[in-house]
């Protein structure tokens, strides 16, 4: 093969694993605000669960005020009930007392519900503090085989690009460029085998005399697929391999 088309496929060799690590490193950043937003949630349940036993503190002074002021009212209508001189007074007085005592039962009977609500709020808090704690211990060891993982994969680029500028140096400036357009053009794979008569990355057939000339060629003469426009390289088979491939040709050719 020629030595410039042996550069070129160790090129796209490179090429390929940069592909890869790059695209294993832009997805560090994502992995970690992940982690951050699983304790940013964990904390937000702590502090919902809070802001309710907070509010159920407040309705609870509320109705122990309530049953307070109708226990005043009650003293009061009593005291007035003292002084009255007629039976109309009196009874308007007492039905003003039973009308307060109603009040207090209801005031009561909130506060009461509002007491064992909180219980079922200080479970929560309890139960969403230990959530907390558990997903922070977890996002911590998360984060920390992230970190690693990045680490490692910063590595490998930093030793890829020493690589990819090894390897572009026994390349013509003109062919690079030809080579870093095709791979813009189809995702970072520039050059494919042909096989079977066939590109190797699009499949269409690559007709024998441009297969024959390929095999001929000593120069720097590059050759394309028609269809995809890649480099096509061409590895010329074993004796085993070339009987079991000119085998197949011979009987697809007779059907
Ligand atoms: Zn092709």
């Amino acid at each position: 093969m020629q030595k410039t088309l042996q550069n070129l496929i160790d090129l796209q060799h490179v090429d390929v694993r940069l592909t890869d690590v790059r695209g294993r490193l832009a997805k560090f950043p994502k992995k970690l605000a992940d982690s951050d937003a699983r304790v940013a949630a964990a904390k937000a349940a702590v502090e919902t669960s809070k802001a309710a036993q907070l509010a159920n503190v407040k309705d609870r002074k509320k109705y122990e005020l309530d049953v307070e002021t109708w226990k005043d009212r009650v003293r009061k209508y009593r005291d007035q009930t003292s002084q009255v001189k007629t039976n109309e007074a009196y009874r308007a007085l007492q039905h003003e007392v039973e009308g307060a005592e109603q009040e207090i039962a209801k005031a009561e009977d909130r506060l009461l519900e509002q007491m064992v609500a909180s219980e079922e709020y200080d479970r929560r808090i309890k139960a969403a503090e230990a959530a907390l704690k558990e997903v922070e211990q977890l996002e911590r060891v998360q984060r920390f085989t992230v970190e690693a993982d990045r680490a490692v994969a910063e590595k490998e680029l930093a030793e890829l690009e020493a690589e990819r500028a090894r390897a572009t140096a026994g390349i013509p400036e003109n062919l690079l460029d030809h080579y870093d357009r095709i791979v813009k053009k189809h995702h970072g794979v520039a050059l494919a085998e042909v096989r079977n008569e066939k590109c190797g990355a699009c499949g269409m057939i690559v007709r024998p005399h441009v297969i024959q000339e390929m095999r001929r060629a000593d120069s720097d003469q590059m050759f394309h697929c028609e269809t995809c426009t890649r480099i096509l390289y061409f590895i010329e088979p074993s004796v085993s391999s070339a009987s079991a491939a000119s085998a197949s040709v011979s009987t697809s050719r007779e059907g």
